[in-house]
């Protein structure tokens, strides 16, 4: 009887087992610092307390070209006053002084 040995060479068998400790690969999550960049809220630079629906021409800096209401991310607005601001294209919106759409 013969066993077939694979005479394959043995690749650090006894290495086997352990912490693969590589230096020089421990530091390798990058920093992205792009919250440094966070723009200022427009009202509360204005010291804006209410958002009107009646100001159209306002509203429509916080519209894309489609007519959807820009992402807090982009408009760089605080949460208070993106709020106040949706409230007031959705009432805008309503007595159609903003248009829900755009056509393209
Ligand atoms: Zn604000």
């Amino acid at each position: 009887m013969r066993p077939m040995t694979p005479s394959s060479p043995s690749f650090g068998a006894g290495a086997s087992g352990g912490k693969e400790a590589r230096p020089g690969q421990a530091g390798q999550a990058p920093e992205k610092k792009f919250f440094s960049r966070r723009k200022a809220c427009r009202f509360c630079t204005d010291k804006v307390v209410g958002i009107s629906y009646k100001d159209v021409p306002m509203l429509r800096n916080f519209l894309t070209e489609r007519g959807k209401i820009m992402p807090r991310r982009i408009s760089g607005n605080c949460a208070l006053h993106q709020r106040a601001l949706t409230t007031a294209i959705k009432r805008a919106r309503n007595i159609a002084m903003v248009a829900f759409t755009e056509e393209r």
